[in-house]
């Protein structure tokens, strides 16, 4: 088989490689001139574990391939996959004009029958309007040419896309023939040897699932956040909470940690656009405009407490940061609850130190010299008023309190992800500031 995965980001290059890795002969295509030219020289543009081992693997087999030329791509192409940005418009609906391009590019090029794959996060009616645009260009060229849409949404997680992609709890693919049908068992056989899988639908229930499954996920982040808040008021412990729910099989124990609040390339955008999707119907979902209320409330909890320790004014302070990115894992700082956190240690007059394994080169970007970069965890401490705990890396969970008091000139902690025991923090004389526990008082 032969495909064209069009746009070659976190999920565009994942699915791709993933995809080349059982055999398939692939082709990624993107605009980035610069992006294509590092991945042919060897050079992966983002850092997901276990990516550039496979990639390499793949091109040096000759089925993985990389391009800037669309129209090459559709030679003797089954399927072409749309795995471009939908970012969010001014007023919150999800941005098309990407994937719109990539269907009238895909209609202006293709010679044979092709199933045309939305896997971008897209609104319900989505492969209607690529259905549409593709007509419109075949029918400029005279082509007759059969062609089908399927939406194939993707729930890879960023830091664990290769074990997502290739194991995947399931498949969702929504088509309507099948023709295609036949394509996608083809596609993902490899896919299904563990158990999982493979739901064939109509299309509008397809796109439906991928925002409601991510709307379920930050549900549950967002009421956790909340019940957190209100455990620290009431004198409650969010961590035996957690625990003491996670227990019941209703419930489940993952995604019930109480943090900083979620961000990333997909949660804020998604819920946003559902949000916008829905009023756009009349229809209001009342439980999804609280998640994101929630959330905007919980990205500034870390800063106000940091504040509110040093009397609401952080001039002539010295705070550091551990983790950037929005999550762990990944270098991708789309929406990090860090970037809230930096914005308002700046805005009171601190200074700002930060360490992060993977995101500092993204942050860079983004903040330019607002903000110190440090070389690891340890240097980022050297005369550190505080340090501030975004994000969860591993390798912040068992550090060397001993090493750190020596740099710091406060023994203090304000740990936004609850990584650490409070009879440790007791243990170590460190005042200890977490998200729906109590704060520990210093030595
Ligand atoms: P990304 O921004 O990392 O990558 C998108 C790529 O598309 C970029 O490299 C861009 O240059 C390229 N592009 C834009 N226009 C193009 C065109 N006309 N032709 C070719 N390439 C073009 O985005 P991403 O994080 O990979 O997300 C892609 C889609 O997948 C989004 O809809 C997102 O919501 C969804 N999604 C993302 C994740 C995730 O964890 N990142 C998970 C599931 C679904």
């Amino acid at each position: 088989m032969k495909i064209s995965v069009i746009g070659t980001g976190y999920v565009g290059l994942v699915s791709g490689t993933c995809f080349a890795e059982t055999g398939i002969n692939v082709t990624c295509v993107d605009v980035d001139q610069e992006k294509i030219e590092k991945l042919n020289n060897g050079i992966i543009p983002i850092y997901e574990p276990g990516l550039e081992t496979m990639i390499k693997n793949n091109v040096e087999k000759k089925r993985l391939f990389f391009t800037t030329d669309l129209k090459e791509s559709l030679t003797d192409c089954d399927a072409a996959f749309i795995a471009v940005g939908t970012p969010p418009g001014e007023d919150g609906s999800a941005d098309l004009q990407y994937v719109l391009k990539v269907a009238s590019d895909i209609g202006k090029y293709m010679e044979d029958y092709l199933v045309i794959i939305d896997k971008s996060t897209v609104p319900i009616g989505t492969s209607e309007k690529v259905r549409k645009t593709v007509k419109l260009e075949l029918k400029k060229r005279n082509a007759n040419i059969e062609f089908d849409v399927a939406s194939n949404p993707e729930f890879l997680k960023e830091g664990a896309a290769i074990h997502d992609f290739l194991k995947p709890d399931r498949i969702v693919v929504g088509v309507d023939s099948e023709r295609a049908e036949k394509v996608f068992s083809r596609l993902y056989k490899p896919f299904l040897l563990n158990g999982h899988p493979l739901l064939f639908m109509d299309i509008p229930s397809a796109e439906m699932t991928k925002y409601a499954a991510n709307s379920m996920l930050a549900t549950k982040i967002s009421f956790m956040n909340d019940i957190a808040n209100f455990c620290e008021i009431v004198g409650a412990d969010i961590n035996n909470v957690r625990k003491g729910i996670g227990s019941d099989s209703r419930i489940g124990h993952k995604f019930i940690y109480a943090g900083a609040g979620y961000g990333g390339s997909c949660f804020p955008k998604d819920i946003k656009a559902l949000i916008k999707t829905s009023s756009e119907n009349n229809y209001s979902l009342e439980i999804l405009k609280s998640v994101e209320v929630v959330n905007q409330r919980q990205k500034k909890v870390l800063p106000a407490k940091v504040l509110k320790h040093f009397n609401n004014d952080l001039k002539g302070k010295t705070l550091t940061i551990w983790g950037l990115s929005f999550k762990p894992k990944t270098d991708d700082m789309r929406d990090a609850p860090s970037l809230v956190v930096i914005e308002d240690l700046l805005a009171a007059g601190a200074k700002v130190k930060a360490y992060d394994p993977e995101a500092m080169e993204e942050t860079k970007k983004i903040l330019g010299d607002k903000i110190d970069y440090s070389g690891d965890m340890y240097e980022a401490l050297i005369d550190s008023d505080g340090l501030i705990i975004v994000t969860e890396w591993p390798e912040f969970r068992v550090p060397n309190y001993k090493v750190m008091e020596k740099l710091m000139n406060n023994k203090l902690i304000f740990d936004g992800r609850n990584i650490y025991e409070l009879q440790d923090m007791e243990e170590f004389g460190y005042t200890y500031y977490s998200i729906g526990r109590k704060t520990i008082k210093g030595s």
